[in-house]
């Protein structure tokens, strides 16, 4: 699991959670991530819900019937799993492991029950960031304007969001989305210095020794 840091330096790749109520900016604030981060690679889940309108196969679920999705968690192929609103949602665990071998970073739009699976199989490699709305009538606005649910889906998630939210201290990091640009700024911000933390740099002891060759030539 190591990747070349910009600055030459072998790190460990790590796996970034972002999880929020739906309807907080977490979607927009991770293509936004993706956009701008190269090495940085989404975990396409696996789920039981219906396809919403918009949505395509492979880039943002494999849609899988409840008989496949069961035959996945029986084999062993995923690396989580968990049911919400209803349905079951599962990370694939063969590419995750694959981007982390060949040292990419890897994103996880997931929920408070795969994030805790993920940290107790993987603790020194998950960074868990919780995006908060910044108000009950901002996250309505926001189910309403993204119109891919029916009202009785919306009055659904707004009941969900409260326990939901219950959960904000077992992330490392929390970020209030009052403004995209800014909650992206801190959310890149989060990623950045993660990247930078020594124990994930497996490289450093070997980088160091070699600055101190020079220096005592
Ligand atoms: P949605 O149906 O709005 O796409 O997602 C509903 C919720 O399921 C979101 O909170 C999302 O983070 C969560 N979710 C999506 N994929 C997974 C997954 O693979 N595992 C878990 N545990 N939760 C997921």
């Amino acid at each position: 699991m190591t990747a070349q840091g910009f600055d030459g330096v072998e790190r460990r790749g790590l796996m970034f959670v972002l999880s929020s109520p739906s309807g907080a900016g977490k979607t927009t604030l991770s293509r936004m991530l993706l956009e701008r981060e190269p090495g940085l690679k989404m975990s396409v889940s696996a789920t039981t819900r219906p396809m919403r309108p918009g949505e395509v196969e492979g880039r943002d679920y494999f849609f899988v019937d409840k008989k496949k999705f069961e035959s996945m968690v029986e084999q062993g192929e995923l690396l989580e799993w968990a049911t919400v609103f209803d349905n079951l949602y599962g990370t694939p665990r063969a590419p995750v492991e694959a981007a982390l071998s060949v040292g990419q970073d890897v994103l996880f739009d997931i929920d408070w029950q795969g994030t805790q699976q993920l940290h107790q199989k993987a603790s020194v490699d998950v960074v868990r960031v919780f995006i908060l709305p910044p108000s009950a009538a901002d996250l309505e606005k926001r189910l309403h304007t993204r119109a891919q649910d029916s009202e009785e889906v919306i009055r659904g998630r707004m009941n969900r969001a409260s326990h939901e939210l219950s959960h904000w201290a077992e992330y490392d990091y929390i970020v209030v989305n009052q403004n995209v640009d800014d909650a992206f700024a801190e959310v890149q911000s989060i990623l950045k210095a993660e990247r930078l933390k020594r124990e994930r740099r497996t490289g450093l002891t070997e980088f160091v020794r070699g600055l101190q060759r020079q220096l005592e030539k």
